[in-house]
């Protein structure tokens, strides 16, 4: 057994589903990391207000992009002074726009962000993990994997090649007791979708059969199941969270 605290860390905690995701395992008795881009006053009152509940949080300015800044953390945070039991894929971006029309560097963006960078996580993660033979990961994906969605090719491409990680790694990993999930949300209710026009999110609404958007305490409440003992025989799985979008 390890001396050293059991450590859930989660990307892009500052907001939105990570913010609930960093709570809900927070308050379920993690030590949670989390990364942010810009948000540092978001972050600083994740942790003041955890802390209220004897919870702790610890938020760290890390671009997901930033592949040597990310192997130092590891390095410099992880490694040896923390036993990494989770780890929550969930930074992510959008840069919608039709394909004819997209800008390299909005394909590079998004594929780097929610791709290549989950890439990187996981094997600095797995290294770990393989030595303490458990783990959990969890990768954010999204319902237009499943689907496809005009105007969005990029993200599509990053988040169907989340899901193609996620079961590859999970073949890879699972003699070391590591399990590795996807979550595909459906529309939840954050800054990412607050920018999509009235109308193109009452027409959305419309295809939803459980009639309502989602809530991130509707992802952070999956990913609570898929790192507790309940689900340690649950791996290379997609779980879907889309109020019966797609079907
Ligand atoms: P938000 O835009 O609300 O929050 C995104 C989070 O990611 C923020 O904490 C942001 O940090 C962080 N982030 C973005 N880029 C980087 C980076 N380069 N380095 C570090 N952190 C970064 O998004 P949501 O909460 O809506 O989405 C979370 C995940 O769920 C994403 O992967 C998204 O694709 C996925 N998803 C969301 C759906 C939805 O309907 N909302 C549906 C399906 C999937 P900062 O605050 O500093 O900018």
């Amino acid at each position: 057994m390890s001396d050293l605290v059991k450590t859930a860390l989660v990307t892009g905690g500052s907001r939105g589903i990570g913010k609930s995701i960093v709570t809900r395992l927070a308050l379920e008795g993690f030590q949670v990391y989390f990364t942010y881009k810009n948000s540092s006053q978001d972050a600083e009152n994740i942790c003041s207000e955890l802390a209220k509940s004897k919870a702790v949080a610890k938020g760290f300015k890390l671009d997901s992009t930033d592949i040597t800044a990310v192997k130092n953390f590891f390095k410099d945070e992880i490694k040896d002074k923390v036993e990494l039991s989770v780890l929550v894929n969930n930074a992510g971006i959008t840069r919608d726009g039709l394909l004819i029309r997209m800008k390299d560097e909005n394909w590079t963006d998004v594929i780097n962000t929610n791709l290549t960078s989950p890439f990187f996580f996981t094997q600095e993660a797995v290294k770990l993990m393989s030595k303490q033979r458990s783990g959990r990961i969890i990768n954010i994906s999204s319902v237009v994997a499943q689907t496809g969605a005009a105007g969005q090719a990029n993200y599509v491409a990053s988040k169907a090649g989340l899901i193609g990680l996620t079961k590859s790694v999970a073949l890879e990993v699972a003699s070391r007791n590591i399990t590795v999930n996807a979550i595909t949300p459906g529309f939840i209710e954050t800054d990412m979708t607050a920018v999509l026009s009235e109308e193109i999110s009452q027409n959305i609404l419309k295809s939803i059969p459980l009639a309502r958007f989602g809530v991130a305490e509707d992802i952070s409440g999956a990913v609570a199941f898929l790192v507790g003992k309940d689900a340690s025989y649950i791996t290379g799985q997609v779980i879907a969270i889309n109020g019966g979008l797609y079907m």
